[in-house]
Parts: structure tokens; sequence; C-alpha cells
């Protein structure tokens, strides 16, 4: 029955709860680009931490995608490229920092140079390979299926379970359904059902999430997916791998808005062998790559070794400045020698 039991270090959270104690003001800060699960366990968090009687913000690096902006406390956040001043001084006066959901100032985007300034405590909660030791507290475990799960099991470890309410569910159950792909990867423990089980019997409406997750499409976006799935695939099969590429003129063609692309990476993978799938984005000055793959098939190791990324064996994400074409040929090149080696 041990792996059922809460998985924080009992000495760590010791020291956390002293910070915590200690502290007066908090910033939050999830990663750039943040995803279901680093905006789910920010919200957690910052609705815990208030109900704990504390003064906390959270300050996400960039925008987040539409689909998220249903959780509750998202009004809260403030969004740092839409008001940089007022952010620094919030992070500047904090006397506590929150690092979630990444465990490098390099995935704090416009944040990186602030943060790594600032003189604050600083307490990471993490499930991601590689941690950097950027904090004075690192709770960083790459069991976790989601930074979502670890903070439903920070909570319970500083005796406050009771203090998730049916909207802290809300928030973290959506970090875990779309870290896990609704619970489908691996990636999820015996322990996960179990904490998803606290969190039904809070109450939270199980088909309402995934709606407001799953069922929220623009038209334009669901044909941009149509395109992706069209013109813009290219399937290898000799390596089980297929590739999406999206051009700058794709994404004016159909409207893109922040967030649009999530999820298209993972579609190739339902073609019958395929082991591994790459979308390439062609941004304005910069190409973002995204890596899913199946099994045990490494792909962060593409990522890291040749697109300036990272991330978790089965789902990772780099970026080059490479021209788009380049970065696909990169890409080809290298997934002889990766296939190999498998
Ligand atoms: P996505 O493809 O959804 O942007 O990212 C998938 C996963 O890859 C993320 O959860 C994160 O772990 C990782 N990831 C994405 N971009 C980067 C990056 O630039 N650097 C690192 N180290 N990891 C990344
Ligand atoms: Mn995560």
């Amino acid at each position: 029955m041990n792996n059922l039991q809460n998985r924080i270090d009992a000495e760590l959270i010791k020291e956390a709860e002293i910070l915590l104690n200690e502290c007066a003001k908090i910033s939050i800060i999830p990663h750039s680009g943040p995803d279901g699960d680093a905006i789910g366990s920010s919200l957690a968090l910052h609705q815990y931490l208030i109900k704990k009687g504390k003064q906390a913000q959270i300050i996400s690096p960039s925008a987040y995608p539409v689909f998220l902006k249903w959780l509750p406390g998202n009004s809260d956040v403030w969004i740092y490229t839409n008001g940089k001043k007022k952010a620094e001084e919030y992070i500047n006066s904090s006397d506590l920092i929150f690092i979630v959901d990444h465990n490098s100032f390099k995935r704090s985007g416009d944040l990186e140079g602030v943060l790594e300034k600032a003189t604050a405590k600083k307490i990471m909660i993490d499930h991601h390979p590689e941690p950097e030791q950027i904090v004075d507290l690192m709770f960083s475990d790459t069991q976790m299926c989601s930074t979502c799960e670890m903070m439903y099991e920070f909570i319970e470890a500083l005796g406050d379970e009771d203090m998730i309410d049916e909207s802290i569910s809300e928030c973290i159950y959506t970090g875990i359904i779309t870290d896990t792909g609704g619970l489908s990867y691996n990636s999820s423990q015996p322990r996960t059902y179990q904490v998803v089980g606290s969190l039904l019997a809070k109450g939270i409406d199980k088909s309402k999430i995934h709606s407001n997750i799953y069922d929220n499409f623009s038209p334009d976006r669901m044909k941009l997916l149509g395109h992706c799935l069209d013109q813009g695939l290219e399937v290898l099969s000799e390596f089980n791998t297929a590739i999406i590429t999206l051009t700058k003129e794709d994404l004016v063609r159909f409207n893109y808005k922040d967030g649009d692309t999530e999820g298209f990476v993972n579609y190739p993978l339902s073609i019958q062998g395929m082991l591994v799938s790459v979308i390439f984005i062609e941004k304005d000055d910069v190409v973002k790559i995204s890596f899913r793959s199946k099994g045990d098939v490494p792909i962060n190791r593409v990522a890291r070794g040749y697109f300036n990324g990272g991330g978790h064996m089965n789902a990772a994400g780099g970026r080059t400045e490479k021209s788009l074409k380049d970065a696909i040929d990169q890409f080809k090149k290298v997934l002889p020698e990766f296939y190999n080696s498998l």
C-alpha cells in the first residue's frame, strides 16, 4: 500500500511550512506559454494561500489558451507582458516566490531575468526531469503525472486537505487530465486515481470540466486542425514518425489565437504504427516545436539535443531560430540515427 501514501518529503514540507509562516507576500509563477497543468496548479495554490490569509498573486510570463479561461480564479491572473512594471514591483516586493510546473528560469520566458535577480525565498513545485538548483526549497518529482497532482499532495502534506474545496479541486483536476491525456498515459500511477477520487468527492463536475476544456473550439481553430491533418501532415512510415508543419501564413489564414494548436501534435499518434509525432510552428522570429512519442521512445533527447528544449520522455518541446525548412531538414537528418538507437 506504500505507493498510495502522500509522496511529498516530510522534512521538506516542514521547511515549506516555516517559509509559509514567515512570509507576507507571495508570487506564483507558472511557465511561459502556460498549459492546463501550469495554470491549474497556480490557481489551486493561489486559492489555497488566500484561504490561509496570505497575500498572493499569480504572474504568468505570457498569455494562455482561451480553453483555460473558465477556470475559477482566472480573472486574478496577471499576464506579465500586459503590465510589466506592476508585475516586477510585485515580484520584487514579494518575500516568497513559487516556481510552478517548471524547473529552470529559461522556462519562465520573459520573467527569466526578473526571477534570477529576485531576492525572495523560492520554492519549486514541479514534475519535469533535470531540475536546476535555482530555489531554496525544491519539490521535484518526475513520478508525478502533473504538477497539479503534486499540488494536491503538497496541500495535503501541510495538513490542509480539508481546505481543498470544489473550486480548488476543479483547478487540480484540470491539470491532471490535461497532462495525462485524460488519464490515458502511463505517467499516472495508482495514487493518481486516489487523488482523482478525492477530487470527485469534493463535488467537481467531471463532464462539465471535460466539455469546458475540449469542446470549445472556435470554427477557425477546427479548420486549422483540419489543415494540419491534411495539407500540413507528412508521414515518415519508415521511421514510425509523423510531422505537422504550420507556416506563419497558415496561422494568419486561420486567425490563430494563443493556444489554438494545443494538443494538435497528439493526433498523428492515432495513425497505426506511429511512435513519434512532431509539430513545427513558424512564429515571428522562432520556430516552436512540440514532440510526442509512445512507450519508451525518449523523444525529449531530440528536443534537448537539437532544439534548445527538453521535457518528459513522451512529451517535449523546443525552439530554433533557424528557418522552418532548415528546422525540419535538421529533424529529418537526426531522425534515422535516433530511430536506430531505439
Ligand atoms: P508542449 O509541446 O506542450 O509545448 O510541451 C510539452 C512538454 O515539453 C512540456 O510539458 C514541457 O515539459 C516540455 N517543454 C516544452 N518546451 C520546452 C522547452 O523549451 N524547454 C524544456 N526544457 N522543456 C520544454
Ligand atoms: Mn505539467
